[in-house]
């Protein structure tokens, strides 16, 4: 319910800003326009906010056409999918290419060998020394087009290789991207979804142990009731920068849903995973939030923690479920906490609600 309510009035502000900026412009309130500002207004996309910045001070204005690449380079549905095909549609190219040239080079060595026959032939005939200068030569001719030849297949292969090098950076520039959250620059839930998956097999198959964390923000909806979405935003920014400076290289951190962070630690047993989640819980509640532009206090925000560890016969399901429980109960017994299975209030040995009460 509050959920809802909340969303609300956070896609109002954004909404607000949106249609501020059509009318301000006098530009059509159409949908695609619409989209456009209303992601200006999150700035989840700060590359799209940069372009629009540049072409407004640069114009004054914004065309149909300025505004029509805008969207097909950062919003279009479709962008991703297009670029994937373009690449891919080039490293054919590329193929063929190459496919057509070591087709010319085998001619050209054929013809090579056949001439080398043929005078080989006329060297058994010769008899004077004028034939022999004039075979001789021509050997040298056709092993020097030998050679140029040669040296034009190396060349468009080398410059094939570099060609290619830089599309794979390509695809691999667009994958990142299609698997990362905008506003936190984490892993975003697809990738999550994926790798715990897959961690998950690894560690079942290598009978090796693995740790899952969650995250939620204690009252973050005050703090966005208090001090705005747009500032939430960076909060959630800076609470994420936390999370991933206090996570090894084998970790996976991930924005999970709103203001709730994922991580999974590959060969993690339980105990090193809530010393790991208790660095995080303390980097975030020592953090003095200041508001950069107005140089205005906001105080501090304090982050509750759950944590598993996976099982004989786990699957992504059931372990996300005793995290998730693990989170519940450290919400319930004050926030600003880790808390994990082993604990009793979570295994359930005691009743804590009832026992504080
Ligand atoms: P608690 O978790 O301590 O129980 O209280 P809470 O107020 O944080 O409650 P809950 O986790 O259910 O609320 C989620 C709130 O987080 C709702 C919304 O205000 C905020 N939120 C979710 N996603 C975003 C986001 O992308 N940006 C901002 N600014 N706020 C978000
Ligand atoms: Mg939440
Ligand atoms: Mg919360």
């Amino acid at each position: 319910m509050t959920g809802h309510a909340d969303e609300h009035e956070r896609t109002m502000a954004f909404a607000d800003i949106a249609l501020g900026q059509i009318k301000a412009l006098r530009q059509a309130a159409t949908p695609r326009n619409y989209e456009v500002w209303y992601a200006y207004a999150t700035g989840y996309h700060p590359s799209l906010n940069q372009k629009l910045n540049e072409t407004l001070q640069q114009n004054g204005t914004l065309t149909d056409a300025d505004l029509d690449q805008i969207y097909e380079a950062f919003l279009s549905p479709s962008r991703l999918t297009e670029r994937i095909d373009k690449v891919g549609s080039q490293v054919m190219g590329e193929i063929e290419q190459v496919m057509a040239m070591i087709d010319a080079a085998a001619g050209s060595a054929n013809s090579y060998t056949e001439s080398l026959a043929d005078m080989t032939e006329k060297l058994g005939q010769s008899k004077d020394r004028e034939g022999l200068r004039a075979i001789v030569e021509s050997l040298v001719q056709t092993a020097k087009e030998m050679e140029v030849s040669n040296q034009k297949l190396e060349e468009r292969l080398n410059a094939s290789k570099q060609e290619i090098n830089e599309l794979q950076v390509n695809l691999e520039v667009v994958r990142t991207e299609s698997l990362t959250d905008p506003l936190t620059q984490l892993a975003n839930r697809k990738y999550f979804d994926t790798s715990l998956e897959r961690s998950i097999a690894d560690a079942h198959a290598k009978n090796e142990p693995l740790s899952l964390m969650m995250t939620d923000i204690d009252h973050f909806k005050n703090f966005n009731d208090s001090f705005g979405h747009l500032t939430g935003d960076q909060v959630l920014r800076l609470v994420a920068m936390s999370v991933k400076q206090n996570v090894k290289g084998q970790d996976t951190a991930a924005r999970y849903g709103g203001e709730e962070f994922a991580v999974i630690l590959p060969n993690t047993v339980l105990r090193s995973a809530i010393t790991v989640a208790d660095h995080i819980r303390r980097a975030v509640m020592t953090k003095e939030l200041m508001k950069r532009s107005t140089g205005e206090h906001l105080g501090r925000v304090t982050i509750s923690i759950g944590v598993a560890t996976l099982r004989k016969g786990d699957t992504v399901q059931s372990l996300i479920e005793r995290t998730d429980t693990c989170l519940y109960s450290a919400k319930r017994h004050g926030r600003n906490r880790v808390m994990c299975e082993t604990d009793p209030e979570v295994s359930g040995v005691a009743a804590p609600a009832a026992q504080v009460a």
